[in-house]
């Protein structure tokens, strides 16, 4: 008999799909980690499972006590339901620009979900800000109490990625993968993947999808944080240099524009049948100019990390797509008629 105790024991070891569009039209063999599938959704039941576990191996947090992050969404999802199985209390601060589906997601798993303004980072009311000042005020009142779990600057999120992520491509693809690329929020998958894969295979390129927006892809081009254009994905891209992203070795870089990527993902759900995130159309956008970039032959690894239904109302909405300049597809259209 093979049973899995609980929640956590699900976590990780997802499937690798091969992208069939993606690879005819480049000659490579271009696959992706479905993360979709993980019990909360997202690529962030690893972050979230990687933040507790280390936190609980260190005494950080005790039993029946609170864990509070600031997130876009997606961590706060796996930490309420880690928490839920675990017997911790969560409270999440949150941008309140992020998707409808994820704040009710979100609310869903238990987690007392404080919606903030979205302010940039050197505003002390930025989410991540106002959540580690309300853990030191549960501290005041009872110490130890409350545990930060600091996604961006707290390196477990992407030592948790080189162990799992990173080590489950290498194992999936028996070693035959030429390059990896994603887009980076806190930068744990890619730094952690990337530094796994390094590790493995000197010559593996590792590259950096970067959404319209970020300075992450001009930081790694040009040494300096510049952003320019906007995008509609979420829970990626960054003003700064995190803890996580700091040393991770990237070869290339790309800022990929929402008209380029977001076709993708249409095409991508309309053809093969999966329905994910703006994120994972921005990793898909970029696994195929790795692909273009290395040439026929090579084998590019990506992520998908969350599911398309917790956009439906942005990515799937034709009225949506229309007002920010994107294509909307025929079949689209016709499902959705105005
Ligand atoms: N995609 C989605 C949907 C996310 O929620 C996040 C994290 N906020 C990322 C990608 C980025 O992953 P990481 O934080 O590991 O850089």
């Amino acid at each position: 008999m093979t049973v899995y105790r609980d929640l956590s024991a699900i976590v990780g070891r997802t499937p690798l799909l091969r992208l069939r569009h993606a690879s005819e039209s480049t000659g490579c063999e271009v696959l992706a980690k479905a993360e979709f599938l993980s019990p909360g959704g997202s690529i962030k039941d690893r972050t979230a499972l990687g933040l507790l576990l280390d936190a609980e191996q260190r005494g950080l947090i005790r039993t029946g006590g609170t864990i509070v992050e600031g997130t876009a969404g997606n961590t706060g999802i796996g930490l309420g339901l880690l928490g839920a199985s675990r017997g911790y209390r969560t409270i999440i601060f949150m941008p309140e620009t992020q998707s409808r589906e994820k704040i009710d997601a979100l609310r869903l798993t238990g987690a007392d979900v404080r919606l903030v303004p979205a302010v940039p980072y050197k505003d002390l009311n930025h989410y991540a800000h106002q959540a580690r000042a309300y853990a030191a005020t549960l501290n005041n009142d009872d110490a130890g109490s409350a545990w930060f779990a600091n996604q961006f600057d707290n390196t477990a999120n992407r030592d948790f990625h080189e162990a799992t992520t990173g080590v489950e491509i290498w194992e999936q693809t028996d070693g035959r993968v030429d390059g990896f690329v994603c887009s980076a929020g806190t930068g744990g998958t890619l730094a952690g993947v990337g530094r796994a894969l390094k590790a493995r295979r000197p010559d593996m390129r590792i590259a950096l999808a970067d959404p319209a927006g970020s300075a992450l892809a001009s930081y790694v081009n040009n040494g300096e944080l510049v952003a320019t254009g906007q995008s509609i994905s979420e829970g990626i891209g960054s003003s700064r240099i995190t803890a996580n992203f700091e040393g991770a070795p990237i070869d290339l870089a790309w800022s990929i524009p929402d008209d380029e990527s977001v076709p993708l993902l249409h095409r991508l759900l309309h053809e093969e049948g999966w329905c994910v995130g703006g994120s994972s159309g921005v990793n898909l956008a970029g696994a195929m100019r790795l692909a273009r970039e290395l040439g026929p032959g090579h084998t590019v690894v990506t992520v998908l990390a969350d599911a398309g239904t917790r956009y439906q109302a942005k990515l799937f909405n034709p009225a949506f797509l229309r007002e920010k300049n994107i294509p909307v597809p025929e079949w689209l259209a016709r499902a959705f008629p105005a």
